[in-house]
């Protein structure tokens, strides 16, 4: 099994059935082997430099009905808010003083917003900071929408498939939606220039090592700059409420098998790795990430933006505490830098 971690690392890639090995045959032994090579291949290219990045949750309406995530439409159980421009600039303002180069608009599928809105809003961010990144998190959108987006200036854009295969994809989302839909804009944004995050939840229901190995090979097809993991977290208010949570060991060791697939990917500690524990974006970072995105939504909002139960924004996780985030990662010997961290293949 350790030789199997070795030729990842030489050759960046495996087969099918060397993933599902891996991946179902975990051990400590083997997560330890992993954890020092991975960490190894971070410093070698970013050092121990840990990037930050303003997340702005802008908007929790919601058109589509993911059975796992908590602002689905179907859900009339929570308040529905979306911030106007003003509020994401006085985010922005916030962030900017604090240190953040990058800010992340994130939202549901809200037609509220519509094109030409967003295109406004890029460009009011891109001229009051133009030293800083807008990353968006939005959706499933046409090329032209992607297009207005670039052009309006926007640099990033995360939208993870999720799931690869598509009758897992078919058990986690209601029929209108689809893998390959949802695949062929990764490709797209791609093509028109963004530096382009994907991903998927750990330990969703259905998940199998199979589906998984998967995952991972379309990842090293697409290539992508960023790669977000977390594990599933339950929500009361969704079909998937009684499921199991993922673990956060299977987290870890995903992400410094990804560490290993993709070296010179941004890998974020997610929020969802810090709701399964106290050090849990400590550990990710140990394991192999080098990006934390802390919440810099205005207080209020933060607890309406209810992807899953007990979604952390306070703590290291809030934007304003970044001085606690500092410290937890001075502990472990990394060190947070104001910096837009931009993917260094790009
Ligand atoms: N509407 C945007 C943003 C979605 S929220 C989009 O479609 O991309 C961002 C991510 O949160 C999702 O991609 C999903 O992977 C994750 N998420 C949603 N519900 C979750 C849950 N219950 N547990 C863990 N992660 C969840």
């Amino acid at each position: 099994m350790k030789e199997l971690i070795a030729k990842l690392q030489e050759t960046q890639t495996l087969a099918k059935a060397e993933w599902i090995t891996l991946l179902s045959q975990r051990t400590p032994d083997l997560t330890e082997e992993l954890f020092e090579r991975a960490c190894r291949v971070r410093i070698q290219h970013y050092g121990k430099n840990v990037y930050i990045r303003g997340l702005i949750e802008f908007t929790n309406y919601c058109r589509n009905d993911c059975y796992y995530c908590g602002i689905r439409k179907s859900n009339r159980n929570i308040s529905r808010y979306r911030l106007s421009c003003e509020e994401i600039l006085s985010c922005c303002h916030e962030g900017y003083e604090l240190g953040f180069r990058t800010f992340v608009l994130q939202g549901g599928e809200d037609p509220w917003f519509t094109d030409q809105r967003m295109a406004h809003l890029i460009t009011l961010i891109k001229e009051h900071y133009p030293d800083c990144a807008v990353t968006l998190s939005i959706g499933e959108k046409e090329e032209a929408s992607y297009r207005l987006f670039r052009e309006a200036g926007a640099d990033r854009y995360l939208l993870r498939h999720e799931t690869f295969h598509p009758a897992h994809y078919r058990h986690l989302h209601p029929q209108e939606l689809s893998a390959s839909h949802r695949q062929q804009c990764l490709f797209t944004l791609r093509n028109l220039g963004f530096q382009v995050g994907s991903g998927f939840m750990v330990g969703s229901p259905g998940q199998t090592p199979e589906y998984l190995a998967e995952d991972m090979l379309f990842l090293k097809k697409l290539n992508p700059h960023m790669v977000g993991i977390g594990p599933f977290v339950p929500h009361h208010d969704t079909p998937f409420a009684q499921e199991q949570a993922g673990t956060l060991e299977l987290t870890l060791y995903l992400l410094g098998l990804l560490r290993l697939m993709l070296p010179k990917a941004l890998l974020p500690a997610t929020t969802a790795l810090g709701a399964l524990s106290e050090n849990g974006q400590q550990l990710g970072i140990l394991a192999g990430a080098n990006v934390i995105m802390p919440n810099l939504s205005p207080l209020q909002n933060r607890a309406l933006y209810s992807l899953y139960d007990n979604k952390p924004n306070t703590g290291t996780q809030a934007a304003e505490n970044l001085a606690q985030l500092c410290e937890k990662m001075n502990q472990i010997g990394y060190k947070i830098v104001t910096d837009r961290g931009d993917s260094l293949v790009y």
